[in-house]
């Protein structure tokens, strides 16, 4: 994948749309660093992650995101993505050989129904693989990979050491008083 406006505040592109979507608009103070803000880096980024780059998916990326984001986060349940998941269809294709499924979309809605499908692959008896940073005052979500399912930082390098660093701090200002 080739990073098309690299910024250090941004993690590199995942393998995954859905990561990549909920990560791509941070607010720093009064800043706003948002890979889809106009519609030239929005057509890049969704080329880079496969797709034709249209207004109609930069329409769609853009209001799946303003979904997504509160819905991982926990602040809104499933029926917010309702829309995307009512433009997926399976359609039988008839062959000489006998049936085949084959998926169907509205291309309208077909870049929040790619993420939500790789949400739905997230979700399992560990619970979701994908979920906001721990640290309290980090944007970025992660995906969780490992067996345990029990990472908490998206980035070790930034948020893990900076949560080390601060109750190493905690502990010391303890022992201290
Ligand atoms: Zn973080």
């Amino acid at each position: 994948m080739v990073r098309t406006s690299p910024s250090e505040s941004r993690p590199l592109m995942s393998a995954s749309l859905l990561l990549d979507l909920v990560n791509s608009r941070l607010v720093l103070g009064d800043e706003v660093s948002d890979e889809l803000g106009d519609d030239t880096a929005a057509s890049a980024w969704l080329k880079a992650h496969g797709h034709a780059g249209t207004r109609e998916e930069i329409a769609d990326a853009r209001a799946a995101r303003e979904v997504l984001v509160p819905f991982l986060r926990g602040e809104t349940d499933a029926i917010a993505l309702a829309p995307w998941a009512g433009a997926m269809r399976k359609r039988a294709e008839l062959h000489d050989g006998g049936i085949e499924w084959v998926d169907e979309v509205d291309p309208a809605l077909a870049i929040g129904a790619k993420a939500i499908e790789e949400w739905s692959a997230l979700q399992g008896e560990q619970g979701s693989r994908i979920r906001p940073c721990a640290a309290a005052d980090c944007q970025h979500f992660l995906i969780d990979e490992s067996r345990a399912n029990a990472r908490k930082w998206h980035s070790m390098e930034t948020c893990g050491n900076r949560e080390k660093a601060r109750r190493h701090y905690a502990r010391a200002k303890l022992g201290a008083a």
